[in-house]
Formats: C-alpha cells, structure tokens, sequence
C-alpha cells in the first residue's frame, strides 16, 4: 500500500478500533491452545457480548434441543471455532460504530453477512461462521477511509457511478483501494490471516476452486444489489454470475435473495444491524408471494393434521368412556352406566306416555358352580349368558351387569305382554345353551327374572320405584322354585 496512505491511517486517531474484548478474542483466534474455557472468560467480561452469544446459540441458526441458558452451554454448543468468528463479528460490530454520515456508513457496513452465510451452505463451504465474518468484514476498508479521509472519500464515493468506478477512482485519489486498505487494517489489528486474505480479494476477479473467497465476493455483490436504488441491471448480471459461479447446486439468485429476505430478521438481530429492506426487485416480490402460497398450504396441511389428531384423540376419549361404562367380564353395560340410561328411559316413557319394561335376571344357584367348578367356570358362563342376553333381544334394549350373577334389562316401548314374551323365549334359549363345556361335559343354567312394567297398568313414581318392583318380583320367582320369569304385581 501507498506509503503516504499507510502512515495517514497510522496516524489517524479517530480510525475505527476493535474494542479490547474483541482484541482479546484476535489473541485467542491466533493461539493454537486456546480452548472453550479461555474463550468464555474472555467473552465473559462482556455482557452485551455474553447475551448475544446465547441468543445466538438458541436462535433457530443453532438451536438445539434444549433451551441454552448459560455460557459455557453456549460455546460447547456452537464450538469453539464458531464462537471466535461469531464473537469477534459481533465485538468489531460493535466497535466499529464510528462517527461520520450514518447513511454512508449503512452502506458501507455490508450486510452481506447473511448472503455470505447462506451462499456458504449452497456452496458446501465449512465454516459458515469464517465466512460470515469474512462477508461482515470485506468491505471495513471503506469504513476506515470515511474516518481517515472524511472530506475527500464522501464525495468520492457520491461521484463513482458503479463498484468498477469507485474502485479506480479510490486508487488514483490514495494509491489503494478499500479492499487494500481493509487487508492492510486487519493484518495491523492481527486478524486471522484468513480473513485479511478473504478483504484484499473481495474486489479482484473471482479465483477459481476457491468456494469460500467466491462467496464473500458474491455475497458483497448481493448486499450491493439488495440496497442500491434505480437501475440495477448491471449488479444484477454480476451477481448472477457470481451466484451460479459458486453455488454448486444450481441455487438461483431470486430463490437466495427470497431466502434471505426470510432469514433477515433473524440474522438482524444476531448482529443487531438494520438491513434495508429492498423495494423494487419485482423477482423478490414474486418469490415472497409463491412463499406466502407455500406458506399458506402448508399451514391449511397443519391445520387438516391437527384436525384429523383432536379427532384422534376424540375418538380415544369416546372410546376410554364407553370402556368406563362397561363391565370388564362380560363387556355388557355396569350399573353406574344402567342407572343413567333407566333415568333417562323412564322420564322418556312418562313424557311419551310409553310404557317401559325392566327385569333383574338373577341366575340360580350360581355359587354351586362356582364351588363346584371353580371360579373361572363361573366367569366363563357369566360371559356366556351375558352374550346370550345381548343376542336375544333388540338392539335399542338395554343389559347391564348390575352386580356378581345379577343382570338388569331394560326393554323400552314393551308393555307387560311383550316383555313377559321376550323374558320366556330368553328362558328357553338358555335350558337349550349350555353356557359352559366342563370336562367335556356341557353346563347348563337357569336363570329367576323378576319384571316390571311402567304402563296402562302401574305408573309408577320414578326409575328407583320401578327398579324396587322388579327386585321384588325377582324374589317372588326365586320363592316360588326359581327358573321362571315372575311379573310385579300378579
Ligand atoms: P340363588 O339361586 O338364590 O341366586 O343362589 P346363588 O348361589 O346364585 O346366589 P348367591 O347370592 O348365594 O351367590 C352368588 C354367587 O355369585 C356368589 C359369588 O361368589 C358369585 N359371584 C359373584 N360375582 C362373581 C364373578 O364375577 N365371578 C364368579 N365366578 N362368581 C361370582
Ligand atoms: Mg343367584
Ligand atoms: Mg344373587
């Protein structure tokens, strides 16, 4: 570099300077021994410094599983190269916020970070963090010529029409140009070499193999694109080219300028930069709306999915219920269940003026083939006459086990004539079925039912008074021999 130029930055007092964390972090960048423990009590010293350092590690660029809350979480997370570019990014950010025309030097403060980083991953480029680093950094030059030389560079820089032209016109004016002179500050300041190389190529002509230098000259070009005003066909050609030079996979500029439009917010808050949002690249605009319809679809998939699993879960609910209501041996209704549905059947038939039929069927002499057979036996057959109930009535008729051999029908619309019908032809089903086979022996049961009959007959008060009616016709019929259906009140 011109030594005139090298001496007036020397000299410079107000040039931007890397705040004394940040020269700690250049120590460590340079120390083959540094590790994560060194590099946290260098970051530690700074608050502002330690907060940002977490958010990054839990915002979705790095996030993990669990939530990070503390340092050392932090620094293992992102490792410990990641944390010395990130770290060192965010401390130059911070330092470098100098005097002069913000508007210019909003400008200059490339926020080619994010294209850097998002043309990295398409260009299979490691360290994404160097590389952001490297994109943030490339154009520091510029910044330290608006401090060194605050009359002449602002208006050089308003009579360039182009990057090609500024580059010629800072060269005649101080013998280098801002890439020169960004190489030449970061090698002073003792940054990776690295980074120093990736400045002083940002401006020269692509060198090829070199995916990580062409994606810091890409994305430079991107951030031009992405800010500049009026015409912008020209920037558009070269970062074109730029793009499918270093993106192997065929990525487009359009998809990675929509890309980092949606990425924006994010990485603006990582380095706490505001990154103009570009208004007239009609090709962004566009991508945005496919985006948005993308988006949209996605969101009526999540909302059919979340859907169809409260349904699921609906459907479990159902069925947990119907499983509360009924017995787990026979699988007919229990009683908790057989009083609700009797309540509401007997306030149906008193509205209706219908009669209502029940019997408690209550099976003989049932502890005999428990001690006889044992009490497996006796759960078998208790299965066995149960299905027999179900398969012998009709399906708006109702049985519950209402306790150990004793069942409840309910038999709505039957009057007293029908439902002594149903109860028979139930008795005689079961002398021919055997409910059991025992030693290969088959077992019959007899069953004593006691019915009673809400009707033209007997109206009676409630469900409890219906109920205590068939219980007493039951004894009646046990009473009277068993194996026989006895009727209230005859
Ligand atoms: P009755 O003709 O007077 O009704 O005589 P019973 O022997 O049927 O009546 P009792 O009430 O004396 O005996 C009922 C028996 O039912 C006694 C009990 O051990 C048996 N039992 C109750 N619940 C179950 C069950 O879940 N499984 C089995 N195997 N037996 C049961
Ligand atoms: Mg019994
Ligand atoms: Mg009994």
């Amino acid at each position: 570099m011109h030594p005139d130029l090298e001496a007036h930055l020397l000299h410079c007092r107000n040039l931007p300077s890397p705040p004394a964390v940040a020269l700690r972090i250049i120590e460590l960048a340079q120390d083959p021994g540094a590790d994560l423990n060194a590099t946290a009590q260098a970051i530690g010293v700074d608050p502002a410094l330690t907060a940002r350092m977490l958010r990054v590690a839990n915002s979705p660029l790095y996030a993990g599983r669990r939530r990070v809350d503390n340092l050392p979480q932090a620094l293992t997370l992102l490792g410990l190269n990641a944390t010395i570019s990130l770290a060192l990014g965010f401390s130059l950010a911070q330092g470098m916020r100098g005097s002069g025309d913000a508007r210019d030097q909003e400008r200059i403060w490339r926020r080619s970070v994010l294209a850097a980083r998002l043309l990295g991953n398409h260009a299979g480029v490691k360290r994404l963090e160097d590389l952001m680093l490297a994109g943030l950094l490339q154009d520091i030059g510029a910044l330290a010529l608006l401090q060194a030389k605050p009359e002449e560079y602002p208006a050089l820089r308003a009579q360039a029409d182009g990057n090609d032209a500024l580059l010629s016109l800072e060269r005649a004016a101080f013998g280098a140009d801002h890439a020169e002179v960004g190489a030449w500050l970061a090698r002073h300041w003792r940054l990776p070499a690295y980074l120093a190389d990736a400045i002083d190529g940002s401006e020269s002509a692509p060198v090829a193999d070199d995916a990580f230098q062409a994606c810091v000259q890409a994305s430079g070009v991107i951030a031009d694109l992405w800010l500049a005003e009026g015409d912008v066909d020209a920037l558009r050609e070269r970062a074109l080219a730029l793009v499918s030079a270093c993106a192997a996979d065929g990525t487009r500029l359009d998809d990675l300028l929509v890309r980092i439009a949606t990425a924006l917010p994010e990485i603006s808050a990582m380095f706490d930069v505001h990154i103009a949002h570009p208004g007239h690249l009609a090709a962004i605009a566009d991508h945005a709306k496919e985006l948005l319809i993308l988006r949209n679809l996605r969101e009526i998939q999540d909302a059919a999915r979340a859907r169809s699993e409260a349904q699921a879960s609906e459907a479990q609910v159902r069925q947990l219920t119907e499983q509360s209501r009924r017995d787990p041996l026979t699988g007919v209704y229990n009683r908790l269940q057989m009083e609700e549905v009797l309540e509401r059947e007997f306030a149906t038939a008193v509205a209706l003026q219908q009669p209502l039929s029940i019997a408690f069927i209550d099976l003989d002499d049932f502890k005999h083939i428990n001690d006889r057979h044992g009490h497996l036996v006796g759960d078998r057959v208790l299965h066995q006459f149960a299905q027999t109930l179900q398969r012998m009535l009709r399906s708006t008729d109702l049985v519950a086990r209402y306790g150990g051999e004793e069942f409840l029908v309910v038999l709505s619309h039957s009057n007293e004539a029908s439902a002594s019908r149903v109860l028979q032809r139930i008795l005689e089903e079961t002398s021919r079925m055997p409910m059991a086979e025992v030693d290969g022996k088959p077992l019959y049961v007899t069953f004593s039912a006691g019915l009673a009959t809400h009707g033209t007959g007997r109206q009676f008060a409630d469900a409890r008074s219906l109920l205590a009616a068939a219980d007493d016709a039951l004894y009646g019929a046990k009473r009277e021999g068993r194996n026989r259906v006895s009727q209230h009140g005859q």
